[in-house]
């Protein structure tokens, strides 16, 4: 196994920008492991099958063929063929993504099938278990956070700029909802390990938190 870059952290924390700018300086790919999840809640709602519905949903993950293709550096996601990348970033799909992940069997998929990336190259990998369950071999191990507010008010100016409706009280409780479940599920967990190092974004700029990074790799 190559040394792989493991970053794990909750909803907004800044860990795919952060992930992004270490895979460009290091000319390596980057994986964004919450595309996965998001794609099988997209064929749970293009399947009728309800997000909460723990049975349906491990008998569905076993009949789609869920696939990464990076094309020019974007990462795409395939379900069954198709290009899902396009759907995957609404409030709905978050939630959904969140509740389909507690399923060991879609676990057990997506893990299965970011190991097969790390076994061909090394690469930045971000996610909830990467650390701790999907490359806890790799040296280079870190988990980045910040308060639930900051990350709120993160979210919030990132909508603004992009022209969308962003309410702040909404999303901070959208925010906490998700961390709840991340950290609390039974199955693999979100938490930083002992030997993971934490880095928290709160007080910092995107540049100081990838400089602490790379000071490390
Ligand atoms: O990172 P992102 O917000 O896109 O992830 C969406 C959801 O997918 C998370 O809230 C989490 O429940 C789940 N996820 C996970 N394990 C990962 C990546 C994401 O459980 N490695």
């Amino acid at each position: 196994m190559k040394q792989s870059i493991a970053i794990d952290g909750p909803a907004g924390a800044g860990k795919s920008t952060v992930a992004k700018r270490i895979a460009q300086i290091l000319n390596i790919p980057y994986l964004d492991t919450g595309a996965m999840y998001r794609t099988v809640a997209v064929a749970a709602k293009r399947h009728g099958i309800d997000f909460a519905d723990e049975d349906a949903i491990a008998r569905l993950v076993g009949m789609i063929d869920v696939r990464v293709r990076h094309e020019d550096g974007v990462q795409h996601m395939l379900l069954d063929g198709d290009d899902v990348t396009g759907e995957l970033r609404t409030e709905e799909i978050s939630q959904g993504a969140s509740l389909v992940s507690r399923v060991p069997a879609v676990r057990d998929r997506m893990t299965e099938l970011q190991r097969e990336v790390a076994h061909e190259t090394r690469v930045v990998m971000d996610g909830r278990d990467i650390c701790t369950n999907v490359l806890p071999d790799t040296p280079y191990k870190f988990f980045v956070t910040a308060s639930a507010e900051e990350r709120a008010n993160r979210r919030v100016k990132q909508l603004l700029e992009s022209g969308q409706p962003a309410d702040y009280e909404t999303i901070l409780h959208d925010i906490i909802r998700r961390d709840k479940q991340d950290t609390e599920r039974a199955y693999k967990p979100l938490f930083c390990g002992e030997d993971t190092k934490k880095i928290d974004t709160t007080d910092l700029t995107i540049e100081e938190a990838v400089n602490a990074i790379l000071s490390e790799v």
